[in-house]
C-alpha cells in the first residue's frame, strides 16, 4: 500500500459525511446524486484544503519549522484554512495575497485578520509569487519558514487526496452503494491528482469529472500539463510505478466563464438552487461554478438514469459573504 513516511497532524473531523440528495435529483429528474461533505471538515468553517494541510502542518512540525508562508487571491479559502491550522498548531503564519488591502475585510479574509495571519499585499499576482522573497526576509529576521504552496498543491499536500479516495471507498462499502462518477473543482491540481492517484491506488472504476475553475497559466504551463506533472511527480514521491497520461484525465473546461472569481448567472443559479432545494450552500468562485457545471451536464443528458454521481463539496462557503452584490 501507500509508502507515506512523514508526519500528518490531525485538523479536521474525517470522515466527512456523504449524503443523499433526493429532492436535487428528483427536481432535476435526473441520475441519483451524493454529495461529500468536505466543507464540513471543520477547520474554521471547513474546506478541502484541511486535507492537506494535515500533512504540511505535521511535515513543518517534525522539520522544526516556526513559521508557515502561503499564497493565493484575497478571498482563499487556501489561505483561511492555513491561517487556521497555523494558530491551533502555534505557528507563525504569513499569507501573500493578491489584491490590496480592503477598505472593509470581509468573508475569508476578515478571518485571516481574526486567526492572527500577517498579510502581505501583491497587487496583480494572486498565485503566492511572492512566497520566495517573503521566506528570505523572514529568515534573515532568524525564523525558520516552512512553505506550502498556491493552493496546496505539491506531492505532499496530493496525498491528502490520495487518502480522500480510501476514505469515501471505506464510507460507501458500509452503506452499500457504487458511484459511477465524481465531480468537484480541479483548480490548483491538488485534488484532482490526488484523486486520480487514490483511485488507481484503492482500484476503483469511477469516473473523475474535474470541472476546471481557472484557466490562467501558472509557472509557464498549461493547466492540464501542470496536473500530469503534479500527478506523475506524486507518484513518484509516494514510490507508485505508473506514469499516467492525459488520457486519465477528464477536464471540462466549458464552465470558466468569464474568468477565475467572475460570477456569472451558472454560479448564481447553482448556489439558489441548492440552497433552496437542499439547504446547502456551494461558493461563488469553486463550488458554485462546480455545481453547476453538474446541473447543466445533467440537463444536457450527459448521465443515464442509472448511474450514481458524487458531488465532492470542497467547501469556500466564507466567501459568499463578500460576493453578496454579484451573487442576489
Ligand atoms: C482550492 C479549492 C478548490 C480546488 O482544489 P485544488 O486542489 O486547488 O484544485 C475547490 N474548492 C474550493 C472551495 C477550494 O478552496
Amino acid at each position: 500500500m501507500i509508502k507515506i513516511n512523514f508526519f500528518k497532524k490531525q485538523l479536521g473531523f474525517f470522515p466527512t459525511p456523504i449524503t443523499e440528495l433526493k429532492r436535487l435529483s428528483k427536481k432535476l429528474g435526473g441520475p441519483r446524486i451524493f454529495i461529500k461533505r468536505d466543507d464540513l471538515t471543520g477547520l474554521a468553517f471547513g474546506g478541502n484544503k484541511t486535507r492537506k494541510l494535515e500533512y504540511f502542518i505535521g511535515d513543518a512540525l517534525s522539520k522544526n519549522c516556526d513559521t508557515v508562508i502561503t499564497g493565493g487571491a484575497e478571498q482563499s479559502n487556501h489561505c483561511r484554512q492555513t491561517a487556521a491550522a497555523c494558530a491551533v498548531s502555534g505557528l507563525e503564519c504569513h499569507l501573500v495575497l493578491g489584491g490590496s488591502e480592503p477598505e472593509i475585510p470581509k468573508g475569508n479574509f476578515l478571518l485571516d485578520k481574526l486567526l492572527g495571519a500577517h498579510i502581505h499585499w501583491d497587487g496583480a499576482f494572486r498565485k503566492g509569487e511572492k512566497i520566495p522573497q517573503i521566506a528570505e526576509e523572514l529568515k534573515l529576521l532568524g525564523k525558520k519558514p516552512y512553505i506550502v504552496p498556491y493552493g496546496g498543491s505539491n506531492e505532499i499536500g496530493v496525498v491528502g487526496f490520495v487518502e480522500a479516495v480510501n476514505e469515501v471507498k471505506t464510507q460507501l462499502e458500509n452503506i452499500n452503494e457504487n458511484i459511477s462518477h465524481i465531480v468537484f473543482s480541479s483548480s490548483s491540481g491538488g485534488t484532482h491528482a490526488g484523486l486520480v492517484l487514490g483511485k488507481y491506488l484503492y482500484a476503483q472504476k469511477f469516473d473523475l469529472v474535474g470541472i476546471e475553475i481557472d484557466k490562467e497559466e501558472f509557472e509557464g504551463l498549461s493547466y492540464s500539463e501542470h496536473l500530469l506533472n503534479l500527478t506523475n511527480s506524486s507518484a513518484e514521491f509516494l514510490g507508485i510505478n505508473h506514469t499516467f497520461t492525459k488520457k486519465d484525465f477528464i477536464l471540462r473546461d466549458e464552465y470558466l466563464g468569464q474568468g477565475y472569481g467572475v460570477v456569472g448567472d451558472l454560479e448564481r443559479r447553482a448556489i439558489k438552487l441548492l440552497a433552496e432545494t437542499e439547504g446547502i450552500f456551494v461558493d461563488p468562485v469553486y463550488t458554485g461554478r462546480t455545481f453547476g457545471a453538474l446541473v447543466d451536464l445533467i440537463e444536457k443528458g450527459e448521465f443515464n438514469l442509472n448511474d450514481t454521481v458524487l458531488f465532492w463539496h470542497t467547501g469556500g462557503s466564507p466567501s459568499i459573504f463578500s460576493y453578496q452584490e454579484k451573487i442576489l
